[in-house]
């Protein structure tokens, strides 16, 4: 944020108490998120599965995959064809299969297959079982689907037990549940010139002394709906494979080692032990206290503290289920949208806030989810400014308040100042536990704060912090993962599938070259019939589950219209005009996100990388286009509703195959 205006005459205007206390703000944060940057900015990660450590490459592997049982089922076999293939089987891929089995496009039983690294249905939540593990969006709006199923969450947060079952119960309600390839990694996607199809190449795994399979699917439509955060990385801390305890990640829990299981958090594995764990990011704000609980010593090692909001978590209560909650049809989505109101800062005076949680009090996350309420930033540097600055002005107080209540629960000053965030909310995600802040309380409990440095080195008996070794019995890495914005938001090199083209073009490739491109952050010219769910070029929201949903409602109109063209052997394909003119669109509104620009690094930022300003312009459109719509989800809905009235899919050519 620039330093306090200065008047006509060239004299410093005398800056309003307010701003002043802005600008002092703004500057601690520039001085904290210095401290954090480093040079080597991804890199300073290795994923699991791709560590030189025969160890790490181990933490990654499925731990509840049950393959004696997916062995029964009968083979999937090569070659085999469908018509939609989706690539991952999380929440996103439940929502899009319905979708089109909703839309009349997906009626016979094979036509569509979906295939999975995964044991099974549930993405997100087949992988994350550890103990806390609940949704922070409140499971009303966040569960897919509720309206179809009926059913009713059990909590206000569902649990991450909860959340795993209710993707089962997904999958049977539309009998997906034997149309899955479960244990097979996409390795590649081919666009087949000849026979006008995608070739899946997969691996799939049959567990421990099999052998396994190699083969090729084929299908008309490739959806890839592979996940924002699925890959589990690790620093590269020096010695740490050495280290002699056990060693886990968050998103591969150890019940063997911690004791308890996903549904029983009773940790009796973790007693007379000294527990690290090492990160403090959304995972560990919810496992802490259950920690906490078991640990004879507890250290967690924080290199950037997380914002930690007030939860609220209770019971549904079936009697606001029905007069409140559930008010006649398109429900879920009016509560969503009530949300996101908040959340992008556009409530009208007076309008009701139905979810009411903490979330709904972070207005300032309208920095990374824009806002209905604003016009287009203009690129210029005093509009940008004032843009940035208005921002960190409706932060601060929150901020403030996110502090004080640091200081109200945690009894020690010292750790309690620790564990203050210095950064605006829409840096990281914020997270929300009434129990978090409390456990530091707990004479079991010790806060190694690396004053954003991170940890030295590990030793075989534990971890080193500015010279001091910590020692330790079992070390639990809740250090996060790939960033999904690697390679400029490719969707195809986040989640390690290669994605080829016509004339076998790479669209890695054509991310890095032209950046991104899209209609709308479903599809891209040169990909015939390849989908993707949205991650830049739309609107997101912070319920990524609203995200998924708008993106396969468009998804399947586009599909849904290309076949009533041209019948069912339609190939849908975005011009490259309009991907452009998409393109025009999405970089007249890059302004408004120059909020990140100050940010302290994190996932979010590409650990710092993406705020790397660079002299070649080409670069620097690239990062314009790889922004996303800035005014709201509210306007982006009403824009493809306009899109959509006529039924003409103006963008997409479309012939039949032959
Ligand atoms: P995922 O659930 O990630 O599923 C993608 C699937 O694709 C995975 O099963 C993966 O195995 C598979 N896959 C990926 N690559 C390949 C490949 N190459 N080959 C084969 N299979 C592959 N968002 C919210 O809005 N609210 C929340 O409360 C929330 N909580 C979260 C908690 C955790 C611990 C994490 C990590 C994320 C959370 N998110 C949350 C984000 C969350 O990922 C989304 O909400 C949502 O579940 C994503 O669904 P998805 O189907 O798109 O992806
Ligand atoms: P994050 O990437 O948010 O956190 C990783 C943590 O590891 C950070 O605290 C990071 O510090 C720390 N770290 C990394 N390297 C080092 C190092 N060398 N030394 C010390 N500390 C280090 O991962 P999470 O799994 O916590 O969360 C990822 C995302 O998943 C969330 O943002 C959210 O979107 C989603 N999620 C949602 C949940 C929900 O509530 N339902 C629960 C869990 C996750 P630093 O911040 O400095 O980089």
């Amino acid at each position: 944020m620039a330093a306090p205006a200065e008047t006509a005459s060239g004299t410093p205007a005398a800056p309003s108490a307010e701003d002043l206390k802005v600008y002092e703000l703004t500057q601690k944060y520039t001085a904290e998120a210095a401290k954090r940057f480093r040079p080597e900015g991804l890199d300073q990660f290795v994923r699991l599965r791709e560590s030189g450590s025969a160890r790490f490459r181990a933490l990654a592997e499925d731990p509840w995959v049950d393959h004696a049982a997916l062995n029964t089922k009968p083979l999937v076999p090569d070659g085999a064809q469908h018509k939609f293939i989706i690539l991952g089987a999380g929440y996103g891929g439940l929502i899009y299969a319905v979708r089109l089995i909703e839309a009349g496009l997906a009626s016979g039983p094979d036509d569509i297959r979906f295939v999975d690294a995964a044991g099974g249905f549930g993405g997100t939540w087949w992988w994350n079982r550890y103990p806390g593990l609940h949704c922070d969006i409140e499971s009303y709006s966040y569960m897919p689907l509720l309206e179809e199923t009926g059913y009713v969450p059990s909590k206000k947060y569902a649990t991450g037990a909860e959340l795993l079952e209710y993707a089962e119960l997904l999958a049977k309600k539309w009998e997906l549940h034997d149309k899955a390839l479960f244990r097979a990694t996409v390795k590649a996607t081919r666009w087949d010139e000849k026979a006008q199809l995608w070739d899946v190449e997969v691996t799939e795994g049959r567990g421990p002394g099999e052998a396994s399979r190699e083969l090729t699917l084929k299908g008309q439509y490739v959806l890839v709906v592979s996940g924002i955060l699925t890959t589990p990385h690790v620093p590269k801390i020096p010695e740490l494979e050495n280290f002699a305890g056990p060693i886990f990640h968050t998103a591969r829990w150890d019940y063997n080692v911690s004791g308890g299981t996903p549904k029983d958090a009773t940790l009796t594995g973790l007693e007379g032990k000294r527990v690290g764990i090492l990160g403090t990011g959304a995972t560990a704000i919810q496992a802490v206290p259950r920690l906490a609980k078991y640990a004879k010593e507890l250290y967690v090692f924080q290199r950037t503290p997380s914002v930690v909001s007030w939860r609220g978590q209770r019971e549904t209560d079936p009697e606001e289920w029905k007069t409140k909650i559930v008010r006649g049809k398109g429900w879920q989505r009016e509560r969503r949208l009530n949300q996101d109101l908040y959340l992008m800062d556009s409530v009208e005076e007076g309008q009701e806030n139905m979810v009411g949680d903490g979330w709904t009090e972070f207005r300032s996350f309208s920095a990374v989810v824009g806002s209905s309420k604003y016009p287009i930033v203009e690129p210029t540097p005093e509009k940008i400014m004032e843009h940035v600055g208005r921002l960190y002005k409706l932060d601060a107080p929150q901020s403030e308040k996110m502090r004080a209540r640091v200081e109200s629960i945690v009894n020690d000053p010292e750790t309690a100042a620790k564990l203050k965030a210095w950064y605006p909310v829409w840096c990281k995600r914020p997270t929300f536990s009434d129990e978090y802040l409390q456990t530091f309380n707990q004479p079991n409990v010790h806060l190694v704060d690396t004053d954003g440095k991170g940890v030295d080195a590990a030793t075989t008996s534990g971890l080193v912090v500015a010279g001091k070794e910590y020692p330790l019995d079992i070390l639990i890495l809740s250090t996060g993962y790939v960033t999904p914005s690697i390679g400029g938001g490719s969707p195809a090199v986040r989640t390690g599938i290669d994605i080829y083209g016509r004339g076998g073009r790479s669209l890695d490739e054509k991310w890095n070259t032209q950046g991104a491109s899209t209609l709308h952050g479903v599809a891209t010219h040169g990909f015939p019939n390849l989908f993707f769910a949205p991650l830049s070029q739309s609107s997101q929201s912070s319920n990524n589950a609203f995200t998924l949903d708008i993106g396969g409602e468009h998804i399947v109109h586009i599909i849904e219209k290309a076949e009533a063209k041209v019948g069912g052997n339609a190939i849908a394909e975005v011009t490259s005009e309009a991907e452009e003119a998409w393109a025009l669109e999405i970089m007249k509104r890059a302004g408004w996100f120059a909020t990140v620009m100050g940010c302290t690094p994190g996932y979010i930022t590409s650990e710092g990388e993406a705020l790397r300003q660079s002299s070649d312009p080409m670069e620097m459109a690239k990062k314009a286009r790889g922004g996303n719509w800035s005014q709201g989800i509210h306007t982006f809905l009403a824009l493809l509703e306009e899109y959509r009235a006529d039924g003409q899919i103006k963008g997409i050519d479309v012939v039949s195959r032959t």
